[in-house]
């Protein structure tokens, strides 16, 4: 694993796995506590006029985020601490605050339906044009941004559901070359399997919801960028618009991120493992993995990525009724929507009316939790038996 070292750490140059266990720590001095507290206050004394550097109110800096602020900017290979935000889409709505007012937001049609849904009605009221587009066509991509005036590209990669994949630094790469900043949901994949900024992505975003905290009990956000003024920007909009994280659910946050790597490590294996197996199950139609070798985004995947991630689709025979009986049938997996925690999930994702048409009706979307594999599997080949 890549080494790192932000300036600002206390601990030496450690590897990723070293550092979701070392980052984000009190000083190491006698008798300060090994775990952050939780600081719990809504202002701060202060007599002296009000500088950027001081913290002054409750809703401008929280020690507690500084921990979890340090430690994502650090996994990410960020030269600056990450932003926290009261949830995922309080991220993406600061970040859509980032489009040019009048110009074109170039995003994935397959994005997290959360983010198109309020991009939608953003546009709907005007504030800029929407352009949803095919990810894993570059050059009609690139096509795109250079034929936009004044744009934003959103990048999903892997996308929700459909897992496809983008070719993020070529996409980068043009992006900048026509003024364009570049924003990347990293949700599904997490730092540990891959790290946008390096592909020179300007901002990563994430919902902590789902993997960093990764234990389906918090909702929280996050943006993270290497550039100070950008930082700035997203900092004050925060500030004014309030979307602001709870101290505990940050603290929880925080202690979720010090196993990420462990986690991360057995669901990919999972993962994979099963995605294998059920490609040659008899009542499926279609298995969407970057990790299988016949997948389309395979090769990218590969390329650009430190692992599979732990996420995979399947097509059920039989339709619809037949996605919804394997919901019914199961007995370990847990039907519910979200992702990324400690127990496996499974949804058919186009119960939620604000699904894209081009999800198929059939199909199911698994995240895969870190329980043991072979019970995993005889839970799914029973439900898919039972159709
Ligand atoms: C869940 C999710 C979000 C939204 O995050 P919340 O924490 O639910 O607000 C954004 N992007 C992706 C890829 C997600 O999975």
């Amino acid at each position: 694993m890549t080494k790192t070292s932000p300036e600002n750490s206390q601990h030496p140059a450690v590897a990723r796995d070293t550092a979701v266990v070392a980052a984000g720590r009190p000083p190491r001095e006698h008798d300060q506590p090994v775990n952050l507290p939780i600081t719990l206050t809504s202002t701060y004394f202060g007599r002296t006029p009000i500088s950027g550097e001081d913290r002054a109110y409750g809703r401008y800096s929280n020690p507690t985020w500084d921990g979890f602020e340090e430690t994502l900017g650090e996994l990410e290979g960020a030269e600056l601490p990450a932003l926290v935000y009261s949830s995922g889409m309080a991220a993406v709505a600061a970040a859509l605050s980032l489009v040019p007012a009048g110009g074109t937001l170039i995003m994935p049609r397959h994005s997290y339906q959360g983010s198109l849904v309020l991009a939608q009605e953003e546009a709907q009221l005007g504030r800029y044009t929407l352009l949803t587009v095919d990810i894993t066509d570059t050059d009609a991509v690139i096509h795109e941004i250079q034929n936009s005036q004044s744009a934003l590209l959103w990048l999903e990669s892997p996308t929700n559901p459909m897992l496809e994949i983008a070719e993020v630094e070529v996409l980068t790469k043009a992006a900048h070359d026509a003024g364009v900043l570049v924003i990347a949901d990293n949700t599904f994949s997490t730092p540990l399997v891959q790290r946008p900024l390096e592909a020179g992505v300007d901002i990563v975003l994430h919902s902590v919801t789902k993997y960093l905290a990764g234990h389906s009990d918090v909702v929280l956000g996050a943006l993270v960028t290497s550039q100070v003024d950008l930082r700035e920007r997203l900092h004050t909009y925060r500030s004014h618009h309030g979307a602001i994280a709870g101290p505990f659910e940050t603290w929880l946050a925080l202690r979720g991120v010090r196993t990420l790597a462990v986690r991360i490590e057995r669901s990919q294996a999972s993962a994979l493992e099963l995605a294998g197996r059920l490609q040659q199950h008899a009542e499926v139609k279609a298995v969407r993995f970057p990790g299988l070798p016949e997948d389309p985004g395979h090769e990218r995947a590969t390329a650009q990525m430190d692992g599979f991630g732990s996420i995979l689709c399947i097509e059920v025979r039989g339709g619809e009724a037949a996605a919804d009986a394997v919901i019914d049938a199961v007995r370990l997996w847990t039907p519910a929507t979200s992702l990324g925690g400690v127990e496996s999930l499974i949804e058919r994702r186009r119960r939620h009316r604000s699904e894209a048409v081009t999800v198929p009706a059939n199909l199911l979307r698994l995240s895969v939790g870190i329980e043991n594999v072979e019970d995993l599997w005889s839970d799914l080949d029973q439900a898919l038996r039972a159709i």
